[in-house]
């Protein structure tokens, strides 16, 4: 060849420094498309084969090789792949791939940081120089006859090419890094990025220090390969020692027996796997090779507690792995990590317009060659392609879950508690998520038994529970105290759930003696998760186990309560200052309980809001939204009688005050006034009595 010197033909002056400025963020990227295209090579000369184009020699091995060269400051990447011709090179790389980089520019230039591309796929080639001043590339074509060809580029406008000296297929190409990006001549960190971009990389990729010394083994001639280079024989004698016999005779004791090994050129180990699980069809694949992939590729020592292999050839290609990982505690953050591949090639972790957010949460791989990656994120957001891909995962994860539970429902509930934020954030952020995890959804009820919202409503339904809510009907109307006239027009069902269990015990207690059922909704994500439930299924409602006396819990004989919830009203408001209080009198079935206290649901949900609004500063004063409070006393308990019976006297004021503080104290902690008063209170009840 005629040495040949060309300008590329550009638009704007030079066109690598803003390369460079542009990726500066994440430049190692240019490993990842150099190793890229050279495993794409040798695909192509496996598929050329496969056609009957091209014959693979006897003996060949795909393979891709990595050199460091910290004293020339190299790096160089090397395929045995399809190899490029003069005329090739002259297309692909001075043509295509460098229009490739300036469409790159043109379309990315104007946009800031935060639409960075994901990928950068379609730059490939050029990405070398963001990291190198000087780039030549050394290739021979797989094509008979082919000259091998060298093409050189400093980084600027101008290329040179000329007759090359390589004398197989395939293709060289070395990076002459530059000042600033030193490290990527240096071992560990190459050996960081190929373990960070190439660890699935279909051909084995081998790592070399440049005009490094041959090492050797010793092998096992039975274990000998054909590739192997064998240097010479080695000859061991056995290892023996002398062995002191009773009768004081000593023997000589065989350990290891004499040997013959090959001392053999040490053989190279591949830093990928080229045949990743994600890839293998989910029936072929062992739970420890499961956990052990999970343990290699997300370095968690801890074992995943389930998996779900995605493996989907239409309408898409896709891929993957999805873990759910154990956490220890609510406080554990939980910082999951899904890796984003195209066709084994590592692209980025959690790629939000791909994978759907909440399982980000999860750890895992997918593998979508069909992504169209080369564009940019805010694209990716909008594609329909990849709203599909997005939810085919969640419907997937959706349908494991389900599955599970139906068919394993010990297992699940096993994992309940660990997998439950996942699954209630995942309800949160997608109704399509939540419509599918609607019946697999379970709650810890105060019997330790987990129950599904269907089997709870269902519970609900039972024909005396329907009969009674008629009679309670008559007894709210019968007092004019009672609750709001929209509350008596909800014919929602009631689930009730306990945040506290030990806060709560007095009112589980009842729960429990009348065979009543409460779940536990403990967590910070409960809150929300209960108003997402309500939102979207207008046939029931969550009460705190205190917000409302269940009928159940109270007896129903007909008798007249309006003269006694006057006279105690009468006493109770003038011994409480509280107008947010509503007295109501009732027949608790529970003899022991002379009151209890009930908080309105919707009230108390607003104030812990309000609560949580005041905490983060907003100066809004969480006591001006105090939430109404019914105290609902029970008419049959001796104490009650007692304050009726002596309305006017101080004691039965002070009895009225104390029944009040007790029936609180079952429900939240006192102030601090109140627990002085409460005190003082509780003193002088004692030396009345004492005294009398
Ligand atoms: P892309 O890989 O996205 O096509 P690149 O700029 O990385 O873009 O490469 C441009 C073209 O150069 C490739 O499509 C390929 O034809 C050729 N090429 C690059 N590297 C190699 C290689 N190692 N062996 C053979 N051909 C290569």
């Amino acid at each position: 060849m005629k040495e040949k010197h060309g300008s590329l033909s550009i638009t704007s002056e030079n066109i690598f420094p803003v390369i460079k400025k542009w990726l500066y963020s994440d430049h190692d990227i240019f490993l990842r498309e150099l190793v890229s295209n050279a495993c794409d090579a040798i695909t192509k000369l496996k598929k050329l084969d496969a056609m009957g184009e091209f014959s693979i020699p006897a003996g060949y091995k795909p393979e891709v090789h990595i050199i460091f060269d910290s004293e020339k400051k190299t790096l160089t990447i090397s395929d045995n792949g399809i190899g490029m011709t003069e005329d090739e090179v002259e297309k692909y790389i001075n043509q295509i791939a460098f229009s490739g980089a300036t469409d790159f520019l043109t379309k990315f230039k104007d946009k800031g940081d935060q639409d960075q591309i994901i990928g950068h796929f379609g730059l490939g080639f050029y990405s070398a120089f963001m990291v190198a001043d000087l780039v030549t590339i050394d290739s021979l074509s797989y094509q008979d006859g082919a000259k091998a060809v060298h093409w050189e580029c400093d980084g600027g406008t101008d290329f040179s090419m000329k007759d090359g000296e390589r004398d197989h297929f395939g293709t060289t190409i070395t990076l002459h890094l530059n000042e600033d990006c030193l490290e990527f001549c240096n071992e560990y960190r190459v050996r960081e990025l190929i373990n960070k971009y190439c660890s699935f990389m279909p051909t084995p990729i081998y790592l070399e220090k440049a005009n490094a010394e041959t090492e050797y083994e010793e092998i096992n001639p039975d274990d000998k390969r054909d590739d192997d280079t064998v240097i010479e024989t080695v000859h061991h004698d056995a290892k023996t020692h002398e062995k002191k016999n009773d009768d004081g005779s000593t023997e000589v004791v065989e350990d290891e027996p004499a040997k013959d090994m090959l001392k053999i050129v040490k053989r190279p180990v591949a830093l990928n796997d080229t045949n990743p699980l994600w890839m293998k069809t989910p029936s072929e694949c062992t739970d420890e090779e499961y956990k052990t992939f999970y343990r290699k590729v997300f370095n968690d020592y801890k074992e995943p507690l389930f998996w779900i292999h995605l493996n989907m050839d239409y309408p898409f290609n896709l891929k993957g792995i999805l873990y759910f990982p154990k956490i220890n505690s609510e406080y554990d953050s939980i910082e999951g990590t899904i890796k984003l591949y195209n066709n084994q090639v590592f692209v980025a972790d959690n790629i939000k317009e791909v994978i759907p957010e909440f399982l980000m949460l999860l750890k895992g791989v997918i593998d979508c060659p069909d992504l169209p990656l080369n564009v940019s994120r805010s694209a990716l957001q909008n594609d329909g392609f990849v709203k599909k891909i997005s939810d085919y995962i969640t419907k997937k994860v959706a349908d494991k879950l389900s599955g599970l539970c139906k068919t394993d429902r010990e297992s699940y509930e096993k994992y309940w508690d660990d997998i439950s934020p996942f699954i209630k954030y995942g309800c949160l952020k997608d109704d399509k998520f939540c419509d599918k995890m609607n019946d697999y959804i379970l709650f810890k009820d105060i019997y330790d038994k987990y129950t599904t919202l269907p089997d709870l409503l269902k519970k609900e339904e039972k024909p005396e529970d329907a009969t009674e809510e008629k009679k309670d009907e008559n007894t709210a109307s019968d007092s004019e105290q009672n609750a709001a006239p929209e509350e008596e027009k909800d014919t929602r069902k009631s689930i009730y759930y306990v945040t506290d269990l030990l806060q709560q015990s007095q009112y589980i207690q009842l729960f429990k003696e009348q065979k009543q059922n409460a779940v536990i909704l403990d967590k910070v994500i409960d809150t929300s998760f209960i108003s997402q439930l309500e939102q979207r299924n207008p046939d029931y409602k969550f009460l705190r186990i205190d917000a409302d006396l269940t009928d159940s819990l109270v007896e129903n004989d007909g008798a007249d309560l309006k003269a006694d919830t006057d006279t105690l009203s009468e006493i109770f408001k003038k011994a409480i200052a509280n107008d947010k209080l509503t007295i109501n009198v009732m027949k608790i079935k529970n003899k022991d309980t002379a009151a209890i206290l009930n908080v309105s649901e919707e009230m108390r949900r607003m104030q812990d809001m309000m609560k949580m609004y005041s905490m983060n500063g907003s100066g809004m004063d969480a006591s001006m939204f105090a939430a109404p409070e019914t105290l609902v006393l029970n008419d049959d308990h001796e104490l009650v009688r007692y304050i009726i019976d002596h309305k006017d006297s101080d004691l039965a004021l002070d009895f009225a005050k104390q029944i009040y503080d007790m029936a609180k104290l079952a429900n939240a902690p006192l102030d601090a006034n109140q627990m002085t008063e409460f005190l003082k209170r509780s003193n002088k009840i004692m030396l009345a009595l004492a005294n009398k």
